[in-house]
């Protein structure tokens, strides 16, 4: 993986390499990107059939704590 943000934009703090992980139902995932609007299922899951997806890798800064994130497959 290659390192896209080595500075802060905001403070020139270190930027860390991490995930958004997500917790549910027991199971834990990487974040997602998705193409296009949301849109629910009858069930008020997000329908996800058919949709471009890629997993977020998401920059942290160890000084002042923004983020930067990136959706690349
Ligand atoms: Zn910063």
């Amino acid at each position: 993986m290659d390192q896209r943000t080595s500075a802060c934009p905001k403070c020139r703090g270190s930027m860390q390499l991490g995930v958004i992980a997500d917790t549910s139902y027991g199971t834990i995932h990487v974040s997602t990107w998705q193409e296009g609007p949301p849109e629910m299922n009858f069930l008020g899951s997000l329908k996800v059939r058919g949709k471009l997806r890629i997993g977020i890798t998401t920059y942290r800064c160890t000084s002042c704590g923004y983020l930067e994130s990136y959706a690349k497959p």
